[in-house]
């Protein structure tokens, strides 16, 4: 699959494989539906797997002092949501409800700057 830019809600998503609800090639589950903004190229991706296929440079994670900017798109309405909103939200969409996946928390330190 290549590499596109889909819009998303009018939110430019990069990726591989993207679809309108900001699934990709490389998780594509009924609740795969958020995407992530990078801070190192200010674009939202459905994962990381998609910014190091695509981007062509290294990541960086969102950083704590742009904690108050949205850096997380809920593909099925198009909401956008502050880091600690998403790690609050209980896996859920705070505006439509849409189910996310709780997997994604998981791997918060992947885009998310930590704390410590
Ligand atoms: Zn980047
Ligand atoms: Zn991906
Ligand atoms: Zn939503």
């Amino acid at each position: 699959m290549e590499a596109h830019t889909v819009l998303v809600h009018g939110v430019p998503v990069r990726g591989v494989g993207v679809d309108p609800e900001t699934r990709c090639a490389h998780y594509h589950s009924p609740v795969d539906v958020i995407a992530l903004r990078f801070a190192c190229c200010d674009t939202f991706y459905p994962c990381h797997l998609c910014h190091d296929a695509v981007a062509g440079h290294p990541a960086r994670r969102w950083p704590r002092d742009r904690f108050d900017e949205p850096a997380v798109l809920c593909g099925v309405c198009g909401h956008r949501m502050t880091v600690p909103e998403y790690l609050g939200c209980d896996s859920r969409c705070p505006r439509c409800d849409a189910a996310f996946n709780p997997g994604c928390k998981r791997h918060a330190h992947l885009y998310f700057e930590p704390s410590t």
